[in-house]
């Protein structure tokens, strides 16, 4: 299914080109620049699944045979497929650049064979990246000019050393129309690629223009690293555009995902299991450089639902181990709307959320500037969890003096309790507003429980509901037999092949596993197989079943029944358990078929299937020998 990808395209890359990048990529390293991993056993590893939201996770990865399988959403693949789905990338494009992380020069089919050379047409992503990494360098380069002058007195009057400036790789967008335009151009970026990336954009005159200009320069990254858009401070009093100045939305750039220092957040983030949510490009630098390493911040747009996303698989924020969320906020009424905005969002994350409000309306850059980096740190450590500020906030609105007031505040807060995801917290909340309010206990307890049930119930955190593939039961010992069968085909076909094609799919029970042996059988056998990412998306090609194809992807990654290495011998127990399986219920219905036939009448049928059912309980008994361990 890759191959008619590729050949629709001018510049096919060459299959054993291919091939090499396939066996030089750990996919498990690819993956974990996006998604936290942790250990599933069996040498395997799981995550949450960034093609579906859920709360436990079933994203697994098998290092071992370089796939990946979700038990959720039935996604699953190599390493090329992963960056196609996740990054939305072409084949192409995917090949491309797993090639350059691992250090492969790619040959295309056109090309000479002797000489080996960049193919001319590169996909879009990477050509936009590429425009991206050369345009940090020249804003970089340009810092150090006489103009840039009043740039490096903002970042030195906001605390910013030399060495911070480079570790954020900023930059100078310099005086003049169309400096980067013509430096990219002349580098072989065409006129199109700049518009689409966001560096340039048409005057009116029809020529192109940067975009940037007389501007202090962060490049933003995402996840993996790659330069992917900028962010640019107004300098100059005659400026007349905003403070801040974003790269408009691209085909690499979407800024409803894009976080501001993640790149360099990610790895404490996740050993952490917490993030620190800031407002700004300085925030997030004056809280790295203040140690605290997992600061992030969203790019001219409010925090919302994808940035949650991002940071809950970075976070493994889940059932088994909840992450948790400190948002900072200046003190003043902007930030506390925000806050009570993140008390929405609070429902979609598993781990707490907290708030921590800088003294004096300070972000965290003035906060280190004015008091040092332990002045950060302090704010982080002091954070407040998000639902006492919520409802100290809510409340300081009203009036308690009088019972209007009260009744009102009530009323605006008993919905906020109401939400609190640990119920069993809410009591105690209940008795403190009450506290709050001056008020019994009971009306309190009331307007929450009415609230609980009300229009807004619905928001509370669910189980989330998971789409699982059809996959037959594994509580029935013959079921779970079939599966191990399948799983040793598609996992270890070098050593169960012969022994596994020599059972019969009527040995099979479940339809589901019948199609799944079908589809084997119809990719030519397990015994001829090699194995790996390979084998298994030809097993799922000849699989004309969806229920099969799903289940194809499942068994690939999910561990076998045994501790260590398979060997011949468990092979050969396992498909010895199957057919006894399958022999004991043909015996048993050869049992009852002889219990209704009249021997006197019938003689000759009666001693027809009484010989066969003999030669069965032998076959039965040889097997039952060979399933305890004897070969
Ligand atoms: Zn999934």
């Amino acid at each position: 299914m890759y191959a008619e990808g590729v050949a629709v395209m001018a510049g096919r890359i060459r299959d054993e080109d291919i091939a090499l990048v396939r066996e030089r990529t750990a996919i498990a390293d690819v993956i974990s620049e996006v998604v936290t991993l942790k250990s599933a056993g069996g040498g395997n590893l799981k995550g949450l699944c960034p093609f579906h939201d859920e709360k436990s996770p079933s994203f697994n990865v098998s290092p071992a045979r370089n796939v990946f399988y979700c038990f959720g959403c039935g996604v699953g693949g190599d390493a090329i497929k992963f960056l196609m789905d996740a990054e939305h990338l072409s084949f192409v494009e995917s090949v491309e650049r797993l090639a350059a992380r691992a250090g492969i020069q790619l040959r295309y089919v056109e090309d000479d064979r002797s000489t080996p050379r960049p193919r001319p047409q590169q996909g879009q992503r990477q050509r936009l990246v590429a425009a991206h990494a050369a345009a940090t360098e020249f804003y970089r380069a340009q810092l150090t000019t006489a103009g840039a002058r009043p740039a490096r007195e903002f970042l030195a009057g906001r605390g910013f050393d030399r060495a911070a400036a480079e570790r954020y790789g900023c930059g100078f967008a310099p005086d003049g129309w169309d400096l980067l335009t013509k430096h990219l151009r002349q580098q072989g970026f065409t006129h199109d690629e700049l518009v689409t990336g966001g560096l340039s954009r048409p005057a009116r005159s029809g020529s192109l223009i940067d975009r940037f200009r007389r501007r202090l320069m962060w490049p933003i990254r995402d996840i993996t690293g790659d330069v992917i858009g900028f962010g640019a401070r107004k300098l100059f009093d005659d400026d007349d555009g905003p403070k801040y100045l974003n790269t408009p939305e691209t085909p690499i750039y979407k800024k409803s995902h894009v976080l501001y220092g993640i790149d360099q957040a990610k790895r404490e983030i996740a050993k952490q299991g917490k993030v620190v949510v800031v407002e700004g490009y300085t925030d997030v630098m004056a809280c790295h450089l203040a140690d605290v390493p997992t600061a992030v911040a969203t790019c001219g747009t409010a925090f919302g639902g994808d940035h949650i996303s991002v940071l809950r698989r970075v976070l493994f924020d889940s059932d088994e181990r909840a992450g948790e969320i400190i948002f900072t906020f200046d003190g003043d009424a902007a930030g506390q709307k925000a806050a009570l905005r993140a008390f929405e969002d609070d429902q979609r994350f598993v781990g707490r959320t907290f708030i921590a409000v800088s003294p004096d309306n300070m972000d965290p850059c003035e906060l280190r500037l004015a008091k040092g980096d332990l002045a950060v740190r302090d704010l982080v450590a002091r954070r407040e969890p998000l639902v006492d500020f919520a409802l100290r906030h809510v409340i300081s609105r009203f009036d308690l003096d009088t019972v209007d007031g009260r009744v009102e505040a009530m009323r605006r807060a008993a919905p906020l309790v109401a939400k609190i995801k640990d119920r069993e917290k809410r009591p105690e909340y209940v008795r403190k507003l009450a506290g709050d309010l001056g008020m019994e206990i009971e009306p309190v307890q009331r307007a929450v429980l009415a609230a609980a049930h009300g229009p807004q119930a619905g928001s509370a955190p669910a189980a989330p509901a998971r789409s699982r593939p059809a996959s037959p039961a594994v509580d029935s010992p013959r079921s779970m037999v079939e599966r191990e069968a399948l799983k040793l085909a598609l996992q270890e076909p070098v050593l169960a092949g012969p022994m596994f094609d020599a059972v019969e799919a009527t040995d099979y029970q479940h339809p589901v596993h019948v199609a799944v042996r079908a589809a084997v059988a119809a990719a030519g056998g397990a015994s001829g197989a090699t194995g790996g990412a390979v084998w298994i998306e030809r097993v799922r090609d000849a699989c004309d079943d969806l229920a099969g194809q799903a289940l194809i992807g499942e068994l690939a990654v999910e561990p076998l029944r045994i501790d260590g290495e398979p060997d011949p011998r468990y092979v050969s127990i396992t498909m010895a358990r199957l057919q006894w399986s399958s022999v004991t219920g043909r015996i048993r219905d050869l049992k009852s078929k002889i219990q209704r036939i009249n021997p006197v009448s019938n003689k000759d049928e009666y001693f027809a299937l009484f010989g066969e059912l003999l030669s069965l309980e032998q076959h039965a008994r040889a097997l039952r020998e060979q399933a305890a361990g004897g070969l």
